[in-house]
């Protein structure tokens, strides 16, 4: 057949060099091995020329040296770390429990648990209990904070969120003691 037309038997194949560890093989192997190390030592000062030239030019280095720099890491504004919900000085937050954030998460991220206050008048009203973030979940998609109607949630930039227990990432927002500022509804 036609496809078959490339294949050789191996009548055709050329035999294997036989006596390779000849006199004439050990020099060129002597030589390949200088050659190599001078190509390694080239190498080693390339690369030792770029570093001693940022000893000396100390203000072109732009790696930041974390956690050392920590205090004064400067994020891109758009830098997401974790969904936060801003208390005031009378421990007080702008959440109504409404879940609209809860509904807005695509993956389960929020849940809200409601309780029920008694107002001055004696009458009952919703109130937020519990908003439980699972930060583990989180795609840091900004969702959430778009859907509440109150600005109750906003994106923190913090970022060092590693624990040794994965529950400790499972978090309450609201703070233990807070209520709702008043003349939020
Ligand atoms: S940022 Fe996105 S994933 Fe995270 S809690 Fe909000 S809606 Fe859910
Ligand atoms: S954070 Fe906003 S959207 Fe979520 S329950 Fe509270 S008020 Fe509603």
């Amino acid at each position: 057949m036609s496809n078959n037309s490339n294949y050789k038997d191996s009548s055709s194949i050329p035999p294997l060099a036989s006596g390779g560890g000849g006199a004439s093989s050990s020099g060129g192997g002597a030589l390949q091995y200088l050659k190599d190390v001078f190509n390694g030592l080239k190498s080693l000062a390339t690369g030792l020329r770029r570093t001693l030239y940022y000893f000396t030019h100390h203000k072109e280095i732009i790696t930041e040296q974390y956690p050392e720099n920590r205090d004064t890491l400067n994020l891109p504004e758009r830098f997401k770390g974790e969904v936060v919900m801003p208390h005031d000085e009378n421990n007080e937050h702008a959440c109504t429990g409404c879940t609209a954030c809860e509904l807005a998460c695509p993956n389960a991220t929020i849940k809200i648990i409601t309780k029920f206050d008694i107002t001055p008048e004696g009458k009952k009203k919703k109130a937020l209990d519990k908003f439980v973030y699972h930060l583990e979940l989180c795609t840091m998609c900004n969702l959430c904070v778009v859907a509440c109607p109150t600005d109750a949630i906003k994106m923190a930039q913090t970022f060092e969120h590693s624990v040794f227990d994965r529950s400790e990432l499972t978090k309450i927002l609201n703070k233990p003691g807070s209520k709702i500022r008043e003349g939020i509804e």
